[in-house]
């Protein structure tokens, strides 16, 4: 992937996002480009991009688009699946440096070495992975659709990676069979403590609390409700109870704002009596990032093609099976 360095970012007025945006706009409009965001993704970002979603969400628009180019406001894993999905268009990532750490906790030669110690599992990975893992597992699962698919799989042990939260919250769920589950985690999820979710709980009594499955099993256990960025987004919204504490990462608080404006959502942001939950690699996707690149073309994410062929044939099937 080539890295270019961009003008130095600082702080925008409003006025200056509005004509960045009207200019990221026209761009692509004439170079028949899309521009993909996750929820984590900061305002002004999401409020530029053609489509917001989850990793799900993104994944089929990456795979179903005729534009010519892809411009994909996440991080690295995000992009390259969707250059693995959509191989002959142009994709782009407005920060090569924006990787996710979790995706790196288990490299291609860990997976294969753990595949002689378990040759009589199926090997499933988080989407959340880089491209060299996925071509070597079976199958991909994202936090939405992960317990369903698994549980419709006729293997009885499961070899899971790389989320230690989200394997076992699937594990409980899926309780017929035996699974393996490798150690690594989300820092800004994981490391929220439990104890900082009963701080917030004892000052919103009244609230419901929905939390993301790759929290601390700690944080999941207090939980009135488990679930994807998507599903926390139809529960907070729909929920009968005014005040929703959300445990994900803060990006989301917009546009659950946006969705339901008439409840209040408390996310644990820069609260003195507890931490926060927030994704700096998420944030390194900045406004005049996404302008740059786009009108530069530059950061274009490549992958060879035999490895783009074997990194497909688990997100086809997990979008097959969802
Ligand atoms: S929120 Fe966690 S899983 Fe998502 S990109 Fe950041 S570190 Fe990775």
């Amino acid at each position: 992937m080539a890295s270019v360095q961009l003008v130095e970012d600082k702080v925008l007025t409003t006025e200056e996002i509005k004509d960045l945006q009207q200019k990221v706009r026209d761009l692509a409009r004439q170079k028949n480009a899309v521009i993909l965001a996750h929820y984590y993704q900061r305002p002004e970002v999401q409020d530029v991009a053609d489509f917001v979603g989850d990793s799900l969400d993104l994944s089929r628009k990456a795979a179903n688009t005729d534009a010519d180019i892809i411009v994909f406001c996440g991080v690295r894993f995000m992009c390259e699946t969707a250059k693995i999905l959509s191989p002959r268009k142009k994709v782009l990532h407005p920060n090569p440096e924006s990787g996710c750490p979790m995706a790196d906790m288990v490299s291609a030669q860990q997976v294969r070495k753990l595949r002689t110690e378990h040759p009589d599992a199926e090997f499933v990975a988080y989407i959340n992975t880089t491209a060299d893992v996925k071509a070597e597992v079976d199958l991909c699962v994202t936090s939405a659709n992960a317990p369903k698919i698994i549980s419709k799989l006729e293997s009885k042990k499961i070899v899971f990676l790389p989320d230690q939260a989200l394997g076992n919250w699937i594990a409980k769920q899926v309780q017929d069979k035996e699974f393996v589950i490798w150690k690594g985690f989300c820092p800004p999820h994981f490391e929220f403590t439990a104890r900082e979710v009963q701080a917030l709980k004892e000052r919103y009594p009244d609230a419901k609390l929905a939390v993301h499955p790759e929290c601390h099993p700690k944080v999941i256990e207090l939980a009135d409700f488990v679930g994807s960025t998507s599903q926390i987004i139809r529960y907070a919204t729909t929920v009968d109870s005014k005040r929703v504490i959300v445990i994900t990462e803060v990006g989301l608080k917009y546009t659950l704002q946006k969705k339901n404006p008439d409840k209040e959502y408390i996310f644990p942001e820069t609260m003195n009596y507890c931490g926060t939950v927030y994704c700096c690699t998420m944030k390194g996707i900045t406004l005049p990032k996404v302008y740059e690149t786009l009108k530069e073309e530059i950061n274009e994410v490549t992958l060879p093609p035999d490895l783009i062929e074997r990194a497909r044939r688990p997100i086809e099937r997990m979008l097959r099976l969802s």
